[in-house]
């Protein structure tokens, strides 16, 4: 999950030495990473552990602060409306339909993007 952070620090030395992410790093996120946080099915206490305290409040208030903000498309990186949008069930990136090929919704419960194919 902190993968998709795309933080200035190796993941891996987060998770194996147990290097904890600072406000610099979380000042560093850009939005499109910071979007697929938003969902309200991630638990954002689960990565909790990889921060500094303080890093932590400023990641969830930044988080927070895009809740009435659009979705940005993971490929064109424009804005996204509410109607013409999908979001893959594998790694929460929003894409335009057309973005990704497809004309309409897919009828199938579980979509997965071209980057997760
Ligand atoms: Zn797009
Ligand atoms: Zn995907």
């Amino acid at each position: 999950m902190i993968s998709w952070l795309k933080l200035p620090i190796n993941c891996e030395a987060i998770v194996i030495e147990n290097v904890k992410i600072t406000s610099e790093h979380v000042a560093a996120i850009d939005n499109l990473s910071l979007q697929k946080f938003r969902n309200d099915f991630i638990d954002l206490s689960l990565i909790e552990q990889f921060f500094e305290t303080s890093a932590f409040i400023e990641f969830v208030n930044k988080v927070n602060s895009l809740k009435n903000k659009r979705w940005l498309c993971d490929s064109c990186r424009k804005t996204t409306g509410p109607k013409i949008v999908l979001q893959c069930d594998v790694c929460l990136a929003w894409y335009h339909l057309r973005c990704v090929g497809l004309k309409s919704v897919p009828k199938t419960q579980f979509y997965k993007c071209p980057e997760c194919n």
